[in-house]
């Protein structure tokens, strides 16, 4: 894409949005919007409708109603196939649109986001469209007297909670198994990033999705996330966001219906080099692309190096290389590497976790600071971090920015037990030249992803899904259907 087409979606002045109920574009049940900030330059870009508990409400009722009276899940596949097909060709045919919208939102570089964004959400609806008659039941190998059938079922009402780092690609990881599935669904984007989300339910309903069985309702978290996780007639939730948030909607699904909580939480993931690798300058300038990329909001970012000791001095220096090449700006610019942070609260995060990491002893090596503070928009520098110990913050604590904290090793061993010494689990990465090395990392690092001589960029053919307290369950890949069905047993007396 050129930039004069970006530069003429950005002058597009853009609507308030509105809630997606049972086909409807509607306000909050009290009128009551919010503001949607852009963290391009800090300005109100338009207003989304602020959600009440009777609008999650409402939008429930509505996707129980569309599920019961089977519009959806009775059609046959091969009709809800066309459906999400029809679907994925018109977030194609407007993913310059969508993509531009998404960034002035979330501050995402356009670079990325038009990869990731829209095309990636495309891409995972045809996989899953595809994929939907292709689930078979199965008979169970039981004695000749009788027959046992496993029927694959809908769960019924789903509801998808999402971030605001990737909210169409990851919106579709969920949205796309769950309605291959036959399932109705109710879908709260984040606040700092709803509206591409919001256009792409608008789609769905163009490409003939039946009212009713995808809706989506905006606002707090707080408010309409906690009535969707409170809600008796929710099946199933997926989520992806903090650890903080998955804890509050496990105990609402234990407080309500204890519907099934899928979690798809944070990382703190270590990238760990060895001098053995086959190209340290490779690996340096993918190191540093592996957590500096969309300003470090990524779940998946290598955001702990862990280097071998004898190479550690050049190695870093090679990574403060790449970083300071990195150009930080507006998003919207093609040329712009890292974008913008997504808000001021996640910006005065990332800074406050840098003063941390000093007062602990870490020494700054390049970053550290905000940039660009004149836009009015969020920005800050690639930042690296040396000298982090094992029990420092920046091992511990996710910081979702553009901050990596690195680490020496001896060995092998030693390692292991850095990459192991957090709470986390969801992804990591090992550069050797030692297959067996190679392999051992694989096997003794906790993670739900092990990169090879790379990081990142793994595609919707396998699973995503954490350990320990980066979450359970998976998105991506034929697994992820297992979240959107019930087995039911048919025991037949012949
Ligand atoms: P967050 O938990 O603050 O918000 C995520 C979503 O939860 C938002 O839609 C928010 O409105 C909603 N929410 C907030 N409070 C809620 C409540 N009380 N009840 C119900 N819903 C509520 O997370 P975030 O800051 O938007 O996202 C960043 C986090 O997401 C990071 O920790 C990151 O690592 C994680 N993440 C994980 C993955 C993954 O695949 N594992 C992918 C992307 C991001």
């Amino acid at each position: 894409m050129d930039q004069n087409i970006i530069e003429n979606l950005r002058a597009r002045s853009v609507p308030a949005f509105q809630h997606m109920i049972d086909g409807c574009h509607v306000p909050a049940s009290d009128g009551q919007t919010l503001d949607v900030i852009s963290p391009i330059d800090g300005r109100v870009l338009t207003t989304v409708a602020r959600g009440t508990a009777a609008d999650m409400t409402a939008a429930i009722a509505a996707a129980r109603a569309a599920f019961e009276d089977g519009r959806w899940a009775a059609q046959a596949p091969a009709a809800r196939k066309r459906i999400l097909m029809r679907w994925a060709d018109l977030i194609e045919a407007n993913a310059p649109e969508l993509a531009v919208l998404g960034v002035r939102d979330n501050g995402t570089e356009i670079s990325m986001a038009l990869k990731a964004e829209p095309v990636s959400a495309a891409a995972t609806i045809r996989y899953y469209a595809e994929a939907l008659d292709k689930v078979y039941g199965e008979i169970a190998p039981t004695a000749s007297d009788v027959l046992g059938m496993i029927h694959k079922e809908p769960v019924g009402v789903v509801g998808a909670i999402v971030p605001w780092n990737f909210p169409m690609m990851i919106g579709a990881w969920k949205l796309a198994p769950a309605l291959a599935m036959g399932n109705s669904v109710v879908l709260k984007p984040a606040e700092t990033a709803s509206l591409s989300l919001m256009r792409m339910v608008d789609l769905a309903h163009e490409a003939g999705l039946p009212p009713g069985v995808l809706n989506a309702v905006t606002g707090e978290g707080a408010v309409v996330g906690e009535a969707m996780g409170l809600s008796m007639d929710v099946d199933v939730l997926v989520f992806t966001g903090s650890g903080g948030t998955g804890r509050r909607l496990m105990g609402y699904a234990a407080r309500s219906n204890l519907k099934r909580v899928y979690l798809e939480l944070g990382g703190k993931s270590p990238n760990i080099v060895f001098a053995d690798a086959p190209d340290l300058v490779q690996a340096a300038k993918v190191a540093a692309s592996g957590i500096f990329r969309n300003a470090g909001q990524v779940c998946v970012a290598g955001s702990r190096l862990l280097v071998e000791a004898s190479i550690h001095d050049d190695f870093v220096a090679e990574v403060a290389k790449a970083a300071q090449g990195m150009r930080v700006g507006d998003p919207l610019a093609l040329d712009t590497n890292i974008g913008a942070i997504n808000s001021q609260t996640q910006l005065d995060a990332n800074l406050r976790f840098v003063a941390t990491a000093q007062a602990e002893g870490g020494e700054i090596v390049t970053g550290g600071d905000r940039v660009l503070a004149e836009t009015g928009g969020y920005y800050m520098a690639p930042t690296i971090v040396t000298g982090v110990t094992r029990d420092a913050t920046l091992t511990q604590k996710e910081v979702f920015g553009p901050v990596l904290g690195v680490t020496p090793f001896e060995t092998e061993t030693e390692a292991i037990q850095l990459a192991n010494a957090t709470n986390y689990g969801l992804a990591g990465g090992v550069w050797t030249s030692n297959l067996g090395r190679a392999h051992r990392m694989i096997r003794a690092v906790r993670t739900g992803v092990m990169h090879v001589n790379t990081y990142g960029g793994a595609d919707g053919t396998v699973p995503l899904g954490g350990v320990g307290q980066s979450g359970n369950g998976s998105d991506k890949s034929l697994h992820a259907i297992d979240k959107y069905i019930n087995l039911k047993t048919a025991w037949i007396k012949l």
